[in-house]
């Protein structure tokens, strides 16, 4: 196989969580623009997430769009049943919707903690349950979970969040071994500070968003189309023998 041909994702067909905005719709627009097919999620925001879908279809690749919280019991059946009725089926999982609750750690509630289980780790287990086992029948099959920088520098305030991106993080080690003799790769990507909707607040505040810059070695905040690269890699053919590793797209704010 030719290097260009082993990043092809022609036939392919990927449902990536929480795509209508930030990193999760890069992902979406990358998979496509590579050649798949790809189903969009969103919790609320379905204009944006019909806005990424349209995208999509003018890249002239299939699409459909799911609206459904994650943190539902049927959450998870629901974006999967969709994607296979709109695609016929999934051979990429990126699992990329999160939530992220700021606040002092004495002072999380139970519902709080229930939130960040539900959505960052129950449905993502749930999402392998359901999607993985065709991967295995067809030989072929990729996952990527959307991890943190915080899984190995936790933010004071966001205690909840770091330890349930550890845990999501421990189903990829926990599963490539036992799916590595069927083609079926799991990885988890990692990034660093990424300028989306969710930090947009936090980096408009004054000094903030140099504090933050000053501890980067790269010396910049990154960008959705940072986390491309890597994600390409770990979704396709190039990546066929990459799997149980958490790879970090943070321009080295995770290094010692
Ligand atoms: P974002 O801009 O806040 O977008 C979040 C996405 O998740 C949206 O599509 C949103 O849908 C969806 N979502 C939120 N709550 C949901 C729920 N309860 N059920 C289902 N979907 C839900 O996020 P982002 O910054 O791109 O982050 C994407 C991923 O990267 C997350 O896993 C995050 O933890 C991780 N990450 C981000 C950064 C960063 O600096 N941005 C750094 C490290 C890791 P709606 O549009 O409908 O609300």
């Amino acid at each position: 196989m030719k290097l260009p041909d082993s990043f092809n994702l022609a036939g392919r067909r990927a449902l990536v969580t929480g795509s209508s905005r930030g990193i999760g719709a890069a992902l979406a627009l990358a998979l496509a623009e590579a050649g798949a097919d790809v189903m969009i999620h969103c919790t609320g925001n379905a204009s944006a997430a019909n806005g990424v879908a349209d995208q999509v279809r003018a890249l002239g690749r299939r699409t459909g769009f799911v609206q459904a919280d994650l943190s539902a019991d049927d959450g998870a059946r629901r974006i999967h049943d969709a994607s296979v009725a709109a695609l016929g089926g999934i051979d990429i999982l990126i699992l990329n919707a999160s939530v992220q609750i700021r606040k002092n750690w004495t002072d999380f509630t139970r519902a709080d903690l229930d939130a960040h289980y539900a959505v960052n780790y129950r449905a993502s287990f749930e999402l392998l349950q359901l999607a993985v086992p065709a991967m295995i029948t067809a030989r072929w099959g990729r996952v990527l979970t959307v991890g943190s920088v915080q899984e190995i520098r936790p933010h004071p305030e966001m205690l909840a969040y770091s330890s349930f991106k550890h845990a999501q993080t421990g189903l990829v080690l926990g599963l490539a071994k036992q799916l590595a003799p069927h083609g079926v790769t799991l990885n988890n990507l990692a990034p660093g500070v990424i300028v989306t909707d969710r930090n947009a607040d936090a980096l408009a505040r004054p000094g903030y968003a140099d504090k933050v810059r000053s501890s980067i070695p790269a010396g910049r905040l990154g960008y959705p189309a940072d986390c491309v690269g890597a994600a390409l890699l770990l979704c396709s053919d190039a990546g066929a023998y990459i799997t149980g590793q958490n790879l970090f797209a943070d321009g080295g704010l995770g290094l010692a």
